[in-house]
């Protein structure tokens, strides 16, 4: 065996054991699986710039075979040897396309952004989910989009422009401080917090593993809870905040929510119907802390050959 398969054994020896603490024995190994599986690609139709027929025929023309998604019908799969095509395809370099895990377009979806609403995205680079709410908006109304990392800026607002979208006002900053800034302000918020990122490990990919650690669940999950406070206290009374992360760890997903439940009486959950079966329902108890039951609402996406692992919670603040 040479080193790096053996780190990644010894690597994978103690994150299996700390996930199955969260989920079964056998969805820990699929799980695992998963990472060494080949992945198929997935991408939306840009509605602001085309429509899923045309697309579908420009890459019928090059010959790129798509395969429809159930639940979206402007989301489409293609096989992994047909990535490259997709790519570099003039429909993905003209922005209408764009490459995009299902599991993400989901979490947008959960938000349910309308036209005409101002909505905000509180951590938005590189902009995938930003772009698809302002489709699902049709490009009419107000979006915030905040990033706090300047390169990292410039490739949101460089996406926004090539996809075509053009209502949205774009910050350089610290998302914890929005909520002080804007209280209650937004129809829709969504919140994709940078994570300790499960939904990147690729075992043949040694930094993908090696950014995994239990230290960085900690330091994550203490700038999270920073974010969500933010951005529930922008989200206005009747409005919806969707909080999503690509992490499995409780601490940066139900210990959040439930931290927000238990210091904002004015916040709940909403349920989420999921089109899909690769799924569990948010834990209420994580070691020795009993959590809040309506954390069952949230809804923790296990990863395959075509999904990431991600975790979504859609809280309302009530307006009563
Ligand atoms: N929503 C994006 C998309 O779909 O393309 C992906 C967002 S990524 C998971 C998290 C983002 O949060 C990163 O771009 C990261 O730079 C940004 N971020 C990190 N710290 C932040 C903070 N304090 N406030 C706001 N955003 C932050």
């Amino acid at each position: 065996m040479d080193s790096s398969k053996s780190d990644y054994q010894s690597w994978l020896a103690s994150y299996r054991a700390r996930l199955k603490k969260i989920v079964d024995a056998a969805t820990a190994d699929s799980i695992i699986e998963s990472f060494a599986a080949t992945k198929t690609t997935s991408f939306r139709v840009n509605g602001i710039k085309s429509t899923p027929q045309a697309a579908l025929d420009a890459l019928s023309q090059a010959e790129v075979q798509t395969n429809p998604v159930a639940w979206c019908d402007e989301a489409f799969t293609v096989s992994p040897d047909q990535r490259e095509s997709l790519s570099h395809s003039s429909l993905a370099s003209e922005g209408h396309i764009y490459i995009q895990g299902l599991s993400s377009i989901f979490a947008t979806l959960v938000l349910e952004p309308q036209p005409d609403q101002w909505n905000l995205d509180l951590a938005a680079a590189p902009g995938g989910k930003a772009s698809h709410i302002a489709d699902l908006m049709n490009n009419q109304g107000k979006l915030s989009v905040v990033e706090p990392i300047r390169k990292r800026m410039y490739r949101l607002a460089d996406n926004l422009n090539r996809l075509g979208v053009t209502i949205q006002k774009t910050y350089l900053m610290d998302g914890r401080k929005a909520g002080g800034k804007v209280p209650d302000r937004f129809d829709c918020v969504l919140l994709d917090a940078p994570c300790s990122g499960d939904s990147r490990i690729r075992a043949d990919k040694p930094d993908s593993w090696k950014f995994w650690s239990p230290r960085k669940v900690k330091e994550q999950s203490r700038k999270q809870k920073g974010l969500i406070e933010s951005a529930f206290q922008s989200t206005k009374p009747g409005g919806t905040l969707v909080y999503c992360t690509c992490s499995l760890s409780p601490e940066e997903n139900e210990l959040q929510v439930d931290h927000l439940l238990r210091n904002q009486t004015d916040a709940d959950l909403s349920p989420i119907e999921v089109p899909f079966s690769n799924w569990q329902p948010g834990l209420t108890r994580w070691e020795d802390a009993q959590l809040d039951k309506r954390l069952m609402q949230c809804v923790r996406i296990l990863p395959n050959q075509e999904f990431d692992s991600f975790f979504i919670a859609k809280i309302r603040k009530r307006d009563d």
